[in-house]
C-alpha cells in the first residue's frame, strides 16, 4: 500500500499526498531544508568535532574540556532542534513528518545531555 510523503497515512497509488496540507508541510519542509542546509552542516560539523576534542582535553583541564563537550551536545542539540532534517534514508521509511519528530527528539536529547553535563561540572568543579 502506498503512503502519504508527509504523514504516511495510507493513500491511493495515484497519489503522493493525502491531501493539500500535507503537500504543502512537505514543500515547506522541503524549502527550510534548502535554504538552512549548509547552517545545519556547519554548525553540526563545529558540534560533533567539538565533542571529542573537549574529551580529549579534560584529560589536561577538566573545566575547560567539559566545558567544551557539554556546549558542543548543546549547539548540535539547539541546530537539531530548530532545523530537524533528517537523513534520507529515515525520510523514505517513516515519512516527513515522524522522521521530523525523531530527528527532533534525538536534539532534545542532545541538548538535554549537554546541559546536565554543565550542571555536572559546575557542581563537581566549583
Ligand atoms: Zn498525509
Amino acid at each position: 500500500m502506498k503512503k502519504c510523503d508527509y504523514c504516511a497515512k495510507e493513500i491511493s497509488y495515484y497519489d503522493q499526498y493525502c491531501d493539500e496540507e500535507c503537500e504543502r508541510k512537505a514543500l515547506d519542509f522541503y524549502s527550510l531544508r534548502e535554504r538552512y542546509t549548509k547552517v545545519f552542516s556547519i554548525f553540526n560539523i563545529i558540534g560533533v568535532f567539538g565533542i571529542p576534542v573537549g574529551l580529549f582535553l579534560s584529560a589536561i583541564d577538566a573545566i575547560i574540556g567539559f566545558s567544551l563537550t557539554a556546549f558542543s551536545m548543546m549547539l548540535v542539540g539547539i541546530t537539531v532542534v530548530l532545523l530537524p532534517f533528517p537523513v534520507e534514508n529515515m525520510i523514505s521509511s517513516l515519512k516527513i513528518k515522524k522522521a521530523v519528530f525523531v530527528t527532533r527528539m534525538i536534539g532534545v536529547g542532545f541538548l538535554v545531555l549537554g546541559t546536565a553535563l554543565f550542571v555536572l561540572r559546575i557542581l563537581i568543579f566549583n
